[in-house]
Protein backbone atom coordinates (compact mmCIF):
# COMPACT_ATOMS: atom_id res chain seq x y z
CA UNK A 1 0.00 0.00 0.00
CA UNK A 2 1.28 3.56 -0.73
CA UNK A 3 0.66 6.38 1.54
CA UNK A 4 0.47 10.13 1.23
CA UNK A 5 0.55 12.29 4.04
CA UNK A 6 -1.44 16.07 3.55
CA UNK A 7 -1.49 19.14 5.55
CA UNK A 8 -2.64 22.12 5.50
CA UNK A 9 0.13 24.51 5.68
CA UNK A 10 0.78 27.80 4.94
CA UNK A 11 4.69 29.84 3.78
CA UNK A 12 6.23 31.61 6.65
CA UNK A 13 5.30 28.58 9.05
CA UNK A 14 5.65 25.21 7.05
CA UNK A 15 6.49 22.42 9.48
CA UNK A 16 8.26 19.35 7.44
CA UNK A 17 8.51 17.25 11.20
CA UNK A 18 4.66 16.88 11.39
CA UNK A 19 4.00 16.18 7.43
CA UNK A 20 6.52 13.36 7.52
CA UNK A 21 6.32 11.88 10.70
CA UNK A 22 2.95 10.01 9.66
CA UNK A 23 4.93 8.10 6.91
CA UNK A 24 8.01 7.50 9.25
CA UNK A 25 10.06 10.76 9.33
CA UNK A 26 12.84 12.08 8.05
CA UNK A 27 15.18 9.66 9.75
CA UNK A 28 13.72 6.63 8.14
CA UNK A 29 14.72 8.74 4.57
CA UNK A 30 18.23 10.27 5.56
CA UNK A 31 20.99 9.11 7.39
CA UNK A 32 23.97 10.95 9.33
CA UNK A 33 26.27 11.83 6.46
CA UNK A 34 24.69 11.37 3.16
CA UNK A 35 24.48 13.99 0.46
CA UNK A 36 20.85 14.98 -0.22
CA UNK A 37 20.15 16.77 -2.87
CA UNK A 38 16.73 18.80 -2.95
CA UNK A 39 16.18 18.50 -6.66
CA UNK A 40 13.66 21.68 -6.67
CA UNK A 41 11.58 22.91 -9.26
CA UNK A 42 14.35 25.76 -10.88
CA UNK A 43 12.12 26.17 -14.02
CA UNK A 44 13.69 29.91 -15.31
CA UNK A 45 14.47 32.66 -12.97
CA UNK A 46 11.05 33.81 -11.47
CA UNK A 47 9.79 35.80 -8.33
CA UNK A 48 8.31 33.14 -5.98
CA UNK A 49 5.22 35.04 -5.57
CA UNK A 50 4.18 33.68 -9.36
CA UNK A 51 4.58 30.02 -8.47
CA UNK A 52 6.52 29.01 -11.10
CA UNK A 53 9.31 27.53 -8.71
CA UNK A 54 9.52 25.24 -5.51
CA UNK A 55 8.96 28.31 -2.65
CA UNK A 56 11.90 29.36 -0.63
CA UNK A 57 10.10 28.71 2.76
CA UNK A 58 9.51 25.21 1.41
CA UNK A 59 12.93 24.12 0.70
CA UNK A 60 14.12 25.99 3.63
CA UNK A 61 11.90 23.81 5.77
CA UNK A 62 12.88 20.93 4.31
CA UNK A 63 16.39 21.53 4.15
CA UNK A 64 16.62 22.13 8.65
CA UNK A 65 14.67 18.91 8.50
CA UNK A 66 17.28 17.16 6.53
CA UNK A 67 20.19 18.89 8.73
CA UNK A 68 18.45 17.78 11.85
CA UNK A 69 18.69 14.27 10.70
CA UNK A 70 22.07 14.55 9.96
CA UNK A 71 22.41 14.74 6.57
CA UNK A 72 23.82 17.37 3.94
CA UNK A 73 21.41 18.74 1.49
CA UNK A 74 22.17 20.50 -1.17
CA UNK A 75 19.92 22.40 -4.33
CA UNK A 76 19.83 20.90 -7.55
CA UNK A 77 17.53 21.20 -10.62
CA UNK A 78 18.81 21.98 -14.72
CA UNK A 79 16.43 24.74 -15.00
CA UNK A 80 14.78 24.80 -19.03
CA UNK A 81 17.12 26.41 -21.83
CA UNK A 82 21.08 26.29 -21.55
CA UNK A 83 22.56 24.80 -18.62
CA UNK A 84 25.47 27.42 -17.94
CA UNK A 85 26.71 28.58 -14.21
CA UNK A 86 25.20 31.92 -14.91
CA UNK A 87 21.82 30.75 -15.82
CA UNK A 88 21.87 28.97 -12.95
CA UNK A 89 23.11 31.74 -11.03
CA UNK A 90 20.32 33.90 -12.39
CA UNK A 91 17.40 31.62 -11.30
CA UNK A 92 19.23 31.33 -7.70
CA UNK A 93 18.77 34.57 -7.33
CA UNK A 94 15.54 35.45 -8.55
CA UNK A 95 13.66 32.20 -7.03
CA UNK A 96 14.95 33.18 -3.56
CA UNK A 97 17.03 30.38 -3.30
CA UNK A 98 20.60 31.84 -2.92
CA UNK A 99 18.59 33.55 -0.04
CA UNK A 100 18.20 30.47 1.89
CA UNK A 101 21.44 28.71 1.14
CA UNK A 102 23.30 31.88 2.43
CA UNK A 103 21.36 31.79 5.78
CA UNK A 104 21.24 28.10 5.83
CA UNK A 105 24.79 27.33 4.86
CA UNK A 106 23.91 25.09 2.51
CA UNK A 107 25.31 24.26 -1.38
CA UNK A 108 24.29 25.05 -4.32
CA UNK A 109 24.48 23.22 -7.27
CA UNK A 110 26.59 24.67 -10.28
CA UNK A 111 28.11 21.40 -11.57
CA UNK A 112 26.73 21.51 -15.58
CA UNK A 113 28.59 17.89 -16.07
CA UNK A 114 26.65 15.25 -16.99
CA UNK A 115 26.89 11.28 -17.47
CA UNK A 116 25.24 8.80 -20.11
CA UNK A 117 23.66 5.86 -18.28
CA UNK A 118 21.80 3.04 -19.02
CA UNK A 119 17.95 2.88 -18.62
CA UNK A 120 17.24 -0.56 -16.73
CA UNK A 121 13.88 -1.37 -18.10
CA UNK A 122 13.36 1.28 -20.17
CA UNK A 123 10.32 1.55 -22.37
CA UNK A 124 11.35 4.64 -24.36
CA UNK A 125 14.95 5.20 -23.70
CA UNK A 126 17.88 3.08 -23.03
CA UNK A 127 20.39 5.38 -22.24
CA UNK A 128 20.29 9.05 -21.25
CA UNK A 129 22.31 12.26 -20.12
CA UNK A 130 21.97 12.56 -16.28
CA UNK A 131 23.03 15.47 -14.78
CA UNK A 132 26.05 14.65 -12.43
CA UNK A 133 24.71 16.38 -9.34
CA UNK A 134 22.17 13.72 -8.91
CA UNK A 135 24.13 11.02 -9.79
CA UNK A 136 26.42 12.26 -7.25
CA UNK A 137 24.10 12.34 -4.21
CA UNK A 138 23.71 9.64 -1.59
CA UNK A 139 19.66 10.48 -1.16
CA UNK A 140 17.24 12.27 -3.36
CA UNK A 141 14.54 14.91 -1.93
CA UNK A 142 12.30 15.97 -5.05
CA UNK A 143 10.13 19.07 -4.30
CA UNK A 144 7.31 19.07 -7.01
CA UNK A 145 5.02 22.24 -7.53
CA UNK A 146 1.57 22.21 -8.01
CA UNK A 147 0.98 22.92 -11.31
CA UNK A 148 -0.48 23.02 -14.66
CA UNK A 149 1.36 22.49 -17.64
CA UNK A 150 0.34 23.53 -21.32
CA UNK A 151 1.78 20.17 -23.14
CA UNK A 152 0.96 17.52 -19.82
CA UNK A 153 -1.92 18.82 -18.24
CA UNK A 154 -0.10 18.68 -14.94
CA UNK A 155 3.54 18.73 -13.91
CA UNK A 156 3.58 17.21 -10.46
CA UNK A 157 5.77 14.50 -9.01
CA UNK A 158 5.88 12.04 -12.22
CA UNK A 159 7.55 15.28 -14.20
CA UNK A 160 9.45 16.77 -11.57
CA UNK A 161 12.91 14.22 -12.30
CA UNK A 162 13.13 15.41 -15.94
CA UNK A 163 14.82 18.17 -14.33
CA UNK A 164 17.95 15.36 -14.31
CA UNK A 165 18.54 15.83 -17.88
CA UNK A 166 21.08 18.74 -18.98
CA UNK A 167 19.66 21.71 -20.50
CA UNK A 168 18.56 21.94 -23.98
CA UNK A 169 18.63 18.08 -23.91
CA UNK A 170 14.78 17.99 -22.26
CA UNK A 171 13.80 19.83 -25.60
CA UNK A 172 15.14 17.67 -27.97
CA UNK A 173 13.19 15.05 -26.31
CA UNK A 174 9.94 16.86 -27.23
CA UNK A 175 11.20 16.43 -31.45
CA UNK A 176 12.24 12.37 -30.60
CA UNK A 177 8.67 11.58 -29.26
CA UNK A 178 6.18 14.39 -30.27
CA UNK A 179 3.08 12.49 -29.20
CA UNK A 180 1.99 13.31 -25.99
CA UNK A 181 1.78 9.39 -24.45
CA UNK A 182 5.16 8.66 -25.85
CA UNK A 183 6.32 11.95 -24.12
CA UNK A 184 4.84 10.79 -20.99
CA UNK A 185 6.09 7.34 -21.07
CA UNK A 186 9.66 8.64 -21.59
CA UNK A 187 9.12 10.65 -18.40
CA UNK A 188 8.71 7.96 -16.50
CA UNK A 189 11.53 5.94 -17.74
CA UNK A 190 13.66 9.09 -16.54
CA UNK A 191 12.15 8.62 -13.25
CA UNK A 192 13.19 5.07 -13.04
CA UNK A 193 16.78 6.60 -13.49
CA UNK A 194 17.64 8.33 -9.87
CA UNK A 195 14.38 7.48 -8.06
CA UNK A 196 13.76 9.92 -5.57
CA UNK A 197 13.46 8.61 -1.98
CA UNK A 198 10.94 11.23 -1.00
CA UNK A 199 8.64 13.22 -2.75
CA UNK A 200 7.33 16.84 -0.63
CA UNK A 201 4.77 18.52 -3.16
CA UNK A 202 4.56 22.54 -2.69
CA UNK A 203 0.72 22.94 -3.48
CA UNK A 204 0.63 25.84 -0.88
CA UNK A 205 0.46 28.02 -3.58
CA UNK A 206 -0.44 26.36 -7.34
CA UNK A 207 -0.55 27.38 -11.32
CA UNK A 208 -3.77 27.37 -12.88
CA UNK A 209 -4.45 28.14 -16.91
CA UNK A 210 -1.34 27.78 -19.32
CA UNK A 211 1.45 26.26 -17.08
CA UNK A 212 3.98 25.81 -16.01
CA UNK A 213 5.41 29.06 -16.67
CA UNK A 214 2.22 31.08 -18.40
CA UNK A 215 -0.20 30.59 -15.89
CA UNK A 216 -1.57 32.57 -12.64
CA UNK A 217 -0.72 31.66 -9.15
CA UNK A 218 -3.68 30.18 -6.74
CA UNK A 219 -4.11 29.23 -3.16
CA UNK A 220 -4.57 25.66 -3.03
CA UNK A 221 -3.23 25.50 0.71
CA UNK A 222 -1.35 22.34 0.89
CA UNK A 223 1.81 20.20 1.48
CA UNK A 224 1.89 16.30 0.46
CA UNK A 225 4.30 13.38 0.84
CA UNK A 226 5.38 9.99 -0.28
CA UNK A 227 7.76 7.76 -1.23
CA UNK A 228 5.50 7.21 -4.69
CA UNK A 229 5.07 9.50 -7.28
CA UNK A 230 2.06 8.23 -8.99
CA UNK A 231 0.44 7.58 -5.37
CA UNK A 232 1.11 11.65 -5.07
CA UNK A 233 -0.30 12.56 -8.68
CA UNK A 234 -3.21 10.83 -8.28
CA UNK A 235 -4.03 12.35 -4.82
CA UNK A 236 -3.77 16.18 -6.68
CA UNK A 237 -6.37 15.29 -8.74
CA UNK A 238 -8.25 13.76 -6.38
CA UNK A 239 -7.84 16.83 -4.66
CA UNK A 240 -8.71 18.96 -7.86
CA UNK A 241 -11.15 16.88 -8.85
CA UNK A 242 -9.55 15.91 -12.19
CA UNK A 243 -9.82 12.41 -13.41
CA UNK A 244 -6.14 11.05 -12.78
CA UNK A 245 -6.12 9.07 -16.21
CA UNK A 246 -6.16 12.87 -18.01
CA UNK A 247 -2.98 13.34 -17.01
CA UNK A 248 -0.36 11.60 -19.69
CA UNK A 249 2.20 10.47 -17.16
CA UNK A 250 -0.58 8.92 -15.07
CA UNK A 251 -2.43 7.16 -17.64
CA UNK A 252 0.80 5.73 -18.69
CA UNK A 253 1.56 4.76 -15.18
CA UNK A 254 -1.53 2.80 -14.99
CA UNK A 255 -0.84 0.98 -18.50
CA UNK A 256 2.41 0.24 -17.11
CA UNK A 257 1.29 -1.19 -13.97
CA UNK A 258 2.68 1.51 -12.04
CA UNK A 259 -0.11 2.06 -10.24
CA UNK A 260 -0.60 1.44 -6.81
CA UNK A 261 -3.40 -0.94 -5.06
CA UNK A 262 -3.93 0.91 -2.80
CA UNK A 263 -3.68 4.34 -1.44
CA UNK A 264 -3.35 4.96 2.65
CA UNK A 265 -4.18 9.08 3.56
CA UNK A 266 -2.77 8.86 7.64
CA UNK A 267 -3.57 12.41 8.17
CA UNK A 268 -5.92 14.53 6.02
CA UNK A 269 -7.58 12.80 2.66
CA UNK A 270 -7.75 14.50 -0.85
CA UNK A 271 -11.42 15.20 -0.16
CA UNK A 272 -10.54 16.93 3.11
CA UNK A 273 -8.78 19.66 1.08
CA UNK A 274 -10.63 19.41 -2.12
CA UNK A 275 -10.30 22.98 -4.65
CA UNK A 276 -13.19 23.28 -7.15
CA UNK A 277 -13.32 24.96 -10.13
CA UNK A 278 -9.34 24.54 -10.67
CA UNK A 279 -8.95 25.96 -14.35
CA UNK A 280 -6.55 23.46 -16.57
CA UNK A 281 -4.46 24.81 -19.29
CA UNK A 282 -6.45 25.91 -22.37
CA UNK A 283 -5.54 22.43 -24.21
CA UNK A 284 -7.15 19.86 -21.15
CA UNK A 285 -10.78 21.12 -21.41
CA UNK A 286 -12.13 17.79 -22.43
CA UNK A 287 -10.82 15.91 -19.23
CA UNK A 288 -13.60 17.97 -17.39
CA UNK A 289 -16.13 18.14 -19.97
CA UNK A 290 -15.80 15.00 -22.39
CA UNK A 291 -15.55 16.97 -25.36
CA UNK A 292 -12.51 17.67 -27.61
CA UNK A 293 -10.45 20.81 -27.60
CA UNK A 294 -9.70 22.17 -30.53
CA UNK A 295 -5.81 22.29 -31.68
CA UNK A 296 -3.83 25.12 -30.24
CA UNK A 297 -0.37 26.81 -31.90
CA UNK A 298 1.98 29.39 -30.11
CA UNK A 299 1.21 32.58 -31.37
CA UNK A 300 3.80 35.25 -30.56
CA UNK A 301 1.79 38.86 -29.42
CA UNK A 302 2.85 42.04 -29.08
CA UNK A 303 4.25 41.54 -26.26
CA UNK A 304 7.29 40.22 -27.35
CA UNK A 305 10.56 41.94 -26.42
CA UNK A 306 12.98 39.90 -29.25
CA UNK A 307 14.76 37.88 -26.53
CA UNK A 308 15.80 34.91 -28.30
CA UNK A 309 14.87 32.51 -25.54
CA UNK A 310 12.09 30.66 -27.82
CA UNK A 311 14.50 30.44 -30.51
CA UNK A 312 17.54 28.96 -28.78
CA UNK A 313 15.05 26.11 -27.42
CA UNK A 314 12.15 25.44 -30.31
CA UNK A 315 13.29 21.54 -31.15
CA UNK A 316 12.28 21.96 -34.70
CA UNK A 317 13.91 25.47 -35.79
CA UNK A 318 10.95 26.47 -36.10
CA UNK A 319 11.33 29.91 -34.58
CA UNK A 320 13.26 33.26 -36.12
CA UNK A 321 13.23 36.56 -34.93
CA UNK A 322 14.02 38.49 -38.22
CA UNK A 323 13.32 42.02 -36.57
CA UNK A 324 11.83 42.80 -33.47
CA UNK A 325 9.86 40.18 -32.62
CA UNK A 326 10.15 36.16 -33.18
CA UNK A 327 8.08 34.51 -35.95
CA UNK A 328 6.88 31.12 -36.36
CA UNK A 329 7.25 28.87 -39.13
CA UNK A 330 3.64 26.50 -38.67
CA UNK A 331 4.89 24.06 -41.22
CA UNK A 332 7.71 22.83 -39.02
CA UNK A 333 6.18 23.28 -35.83
CA UNK A 334 4.96 20.24 -33.40
CA UNK A 335 3.14 22.39 -30.67
CA UNK A 336 4.96 20.70 -28.12
CA UNK A 337 4.80 24.78 -26.38
CA UNK A 338 8.77 24.92 -24.86
CA UNK A 339 8.63 28.46 -26.31
CA UNK A 340 5.80 29.24 -24.05
CA UNK A 341 7.30 27.66 -21.51
CA UNK A 342 10.51 29.39 -21.40
CA UNK A 343 9.14 32.88 -22.87
CA UNK A 344 9.96 35.10 -19.85
CA UNK A 345 6.96 37.90 -20.93
CA UNK A 346 4.09 35.95 -21.42
CA UNK A 347 4.39 37.04 -25.16
CA UNK A 348 3.48 33.36 -26.75
CA UNK A 349 -0.66 32.71 -26.39
CA UNK A 350 -2.10 29.49 -26.91
CA UNK A 351 -4.68 29.60 -30.00
CA UNK A 352 -6.91 27.24 -31.94
CA UNK A 353 -5.92 26.56 -35.24
CA UNK A 354 -7.83 27.79 -38.54
CA UNK A 355 -7.89 26.42 -42.14
CA UNK A 356 -5.23 28.76 -42.84
CA UNK A 357 -2.92 28.81 -39.88
CA UNK A 358 -3.29 30.18 -36.25
CA UNK A 359 -5.92 32.88 -35.69
CA UNK A 360 -4.69 36.34 -34.55
S1 LIG B 1 8.16 35.24 -27.72
FE1 LIG B 1 8.91 35.40 -25.63
S2 LIG B 1 10.72 34.05 -25.57
FE2 LIG B 1 10.27 34.46 -27.73
S3 LIG B 1 11.57 36.19 -28.29
FE3 LIG B 1 9.54 37.00 -27.69
S4 LIG B 1 9.73 37.50 -25.52
FE4 LIG B 1 11.45 36.14 -26.03
S1 LIG C 1 7.45 26.77 -32.26
FE1 LIG C 1 7.15 26.32 -30.07
S2 LIG C 1 5.57 24.73 -30.06
FE2 LIG C 1 6.38 24.83 -32.14
S3 LIG C 1 8.01 23.26 -32.18
FE3 LIG C 1 8.97 25.23 -31.67
S4 LIG C 1 9.00 25.25 -29.41
FE4 LIG C 1 7.57 23.66 -30.03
Amino acid sequence: MSQVAISKQEYRAVDIGSLVEPIGGMARYVSKGDRVCLKVNLLQASDPSTAVTTHPDVISAVAKSVIDAGGEPFIGDSPAGRFSKKGLKDAYDFTGMTAIADDLGIELNYDTGWTKVDVKGGKRIRRLKVCDFALGADRIIALPKLKTHVYQVMTLATKIMYGIVPGAEKARYHAVYPRKQAFADMLLDVLSVTPPDLFILDGIMGMVGNGPMGGDPVDTGVLMASTDAVAMDIAVCRMLNIEPVGVPTLKRAKFRDLWPDSIDYPVLTPEDVMVMGFKLPSGAGHIATGKRTPKRSPVITERCTACGRCEEICPKDAITIPEDRAVIEYEKCIRCFCCHEVCPDKAIALKALGKRGARF
